[in-house]
């Protein structure tokens, strides 16, 4: 027993001490994006998995692990805020398709969807939703536990919806009868809506996802019309603030999108009709757009689109860049965020080039995905720009993305919390 003991005792130290290591990557140019820079030369030093110091004439520790990344630029890893990481393998077309599989499947087919992600760079992700309610929380334990592969996942849980809403799967028969797991979000008044939240705060989600209009990827909705009264978004705004969780708001319609920012949702999804008024709202309230400007490729260029979907899709996505565009000269905080799943996952450095191409610096596409994105996630402490004491995640490429956004379209380096996930 004792013999035993001492073992643990002596595992306990070497690992104490592995856990110890202290990495130095040099980086040969450095994004810094909370001071909008480029720092040439720079030594990040990470111990355990956060970041210890930053600066340009650095002692390197004599037992660090080096990472030489001098011919590269380093970036802070980039944040996603718009994810659908645990819905699965997306092999359907069909999103009555989720009828022919358990939510085991679902869970377990999204495993790659998380790696494939971190390995494009998206050190963090913010999932904004599941049709099978908590697979996303599964997710996220997996990989906190080190059972999987992938990002530093903030997750909702499920959706929460109206009857028959965007957050559904709606256009059934009334007489089928959907699993707990297809309608846990389901609310239709301010009660009905603090009793959901409560529900996925006990459950241990880290935000809350309402929907305050029609979807374009959901039959029967109509992304123009409103869904969940002011008086009921003011309930889940108010209601997640006593678990300390902030809002997300997905919204199309000019009125669902300026209910959502009136009633204090921390971020409109898409916002694709926002008008005047509402980029108004947004700025005087200092509410986050998180839209989706470069999906739009991928829904038409899918031949499995169904046809409804895609009527719901003409103009709305034109409209929606050229609303960004105003958005961004409004001086409206803009996030980064892509829908991920509805392009294959691994894609979302294309945005990128997208928000370049609609308004943004290259530096403001950047921002959007690390600082902005951190302090949307309310986690600027921990993630999106390198400090000490946050967690080393970075990338590295090896062009400039400041001259050429596209370069973050094949990141070379991924580094979650100062472990290589990934290298040239
Ligand atoms: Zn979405």
């Amino acid at each position: 027993m004792k013999r035993l003991a001492r073992a643990w005792m002596m595992l306990a130290i070497s690992s104490a001490l592995l856990s110890a290591q202290v990495v130095a990557v040099k980086a040969g140019r450095l994004i810094d994006p909370v001071n909008a820079t480029i720092l040439r030369d720079q030594i990040i030093l990470v111990r355990d998995e956060k970041v210890e110091a930053v600066g340009s004439a650095l002692p390197i520790p004599k037992d660090a692990q080096i990472i030489d990344l001098s011919d590269d630029t380093v970036l802070p890893g980039l944040i996603d805020c718009h994810t659908h990481l645990a819905d699965g393998a997306h092999d359907d077309g069909d999103p009555v398709g989720i009828f022919r599989k358990t939510a085991a499947q679902y869970a377990l087919e999204s495993v790659p969807n998380a790696k494939v992600t971190l390995e494009s760079g998206f050190t963090t992700v913010r999932d904004v939703g599941t049709y099978r309610a908590l697979t996303d929380v599964a997710l996220r334990d997996a990989i906190n536990n080190g059972y999987i592969v992938g990002p530093r996942m903030f997750v909702a849980g499920a959706y929460v919806t109206i009857t028959g809403g965007a957050g559904m799967d709606s256009g059934l028969s009334p007489d089928i009868q959907l699993p707990w797991d297809m309608h846990y979000g389901e609310a239709n008044s301010p009660w009905e809506v603090r009793q959901v939240i409560r529900k996925l705060a006990h459950d241990g989600v880290d935000h809350i996802k309402v929907l305050s209009s029609g979807a374009v990827l959901t039959h029967g909705s109509n992304p123009k019309s409103q869904e969940f009264t002011l008086e009921e978004l003011q309930a889940a705004v108010d209601e997640a603030s006593h678990f300390g969780l902030r809002v997300e708001s997905h919204a199309h319609s000019p009125q669902g999108i300026k209910n959502a920012i009136i009633a204090g949702v921390a971020s409109v999804e898409h916002a694709t009709m926002i008008d005047d008024e509402g980029i108004a709202l947004a700025k005087q309230h200092g509410t986050y757009l998180d839209m989706d400007i470069y999906d739009e490729e991928c829904i038409q260029g899918d031949k499995n689109t169904p046809k409804d979907f895609l009527q719901h899709d003409a103009e709305l996505g034109r409209l929606q860049r050229e609303n960004f565009r105003k958005a961004v000269q409004a001086g409206v905080k803009m996030s980064f965020g892509t829908d991920a799943g509805v392009c294959p996952y691994g894609t979302a450095g294309k945005q990128f080039a997208f928000m370049v191409k609609y308004g943004m610096t290259p530096m403001q596409a950047i921002q959007a995905a690390t600082v902005n994105a951190a302090d949307l996630l309310g986690k600027s402490d921990l993630v999106g720009s390198l400090k000490p004491g946050h967690y080393a995640d970075m990338i590295a490429v090896g062009g400039d993305p400041l001259a050429d956004i596209s370069v973050l379209e094949h990141v070379d380096w991924v580094i979650k919390g100062g472990k290589i996930v990934k290298q040239k």
